[in-house]
Parts: structure tokens; sequence; C-alpha cells
């Protein structure tokens, strides 16, 4: 059975303790390394330049501490992974956020800028 490498847990351990309830089950289905948990200011500013976050600081999910979003990608795939991984991902992250009542919205559901690794509570839940 998979299972969270210490990188992993690191950042698992800067979310909200339901999104780490999350990341705790879907592992057991599907092997995936968790990229981000918190991003602070600099590394937000630097997300946005790159176009890899359509949010400047303090707009993020990721901004809060703990972080009410996580970035997770399939294991031991990298970015270049087909898209395909990533729909299997989510299909077991968001099978394990119903399962525990936690609601969840993915970043492939964006209407902009797609962002298959993201991953974030939905409301003040
Ligand atoms: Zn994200």
């Amino acid at each position: 059975m998979p299972s969270l490498g210490k990188r992993s847990r690191e950042k698992r351990d800067q979310c909200e303790v339901e999104l780490q309830g999350v990341l705790d089950e879907a592992i057991n289905h599907f092997d995936f390394s968790v990229i981000c948990g918190f991003r602070g200011r600099e590394e937000q500013e630097q997300a946005f330049a790159e176009g890899n976050s359509n949010a400047r600081w303090g707009q993020s999910k990721h901004n809060v501490s703990p972080s009410r979003a996580f970035d997770i990608i399939p294991y031991p795939l990298g970015f270049a992974a087909e898209d395909e991984a990533f729909y299997e991902m989510a299909t077991h992250v968001l099978g394990a956020a119903s399962k525990r009542g936690v609601r969840l919205r993915w970043g492939g559901h964006f209407r902009s800028l797609k962002d298959l690794a993201h991953f974030e509570l939905i409301g003040n839940q």
C-alpha cells in the first residue's frame, strides 16, 4: 500500500486537519507526492510571476496557516505526467473527501487556468 514520504508528510502537516484526513485516506488508494501545503509571500509571488498560480499573495488558499489547499502530483511521475494520471488521482482524492464529508474543489474544474495538482476547501468549513 502506498504511503506518504517524509517531504510529503511535512507539507501535509501544514494543512487544515480535514485536508490531512483526505490525504491520509486517498494515499491508501493512489500514490502521490504532496508538493505544496502552505505558501509564503515570496513563494506565492514567484508562483504568480511564473504563471504557476493565478493568485497574488493573500488571494490563495495556500496563504493561510494552516493551509486550506494542497497541491499533489502522481508518484513516481512528475509534472510531465500525462493528464490522465492526474484525473485518476483526482477521482481518488474527491472520493476520499466525499467519504469524509469534506467539501473539496479540484483545480481541474477551474474555468480559467486549470490546475490539475490543486485541491482546496470550499467555503468556511
Ligand atoms: Zn495549489
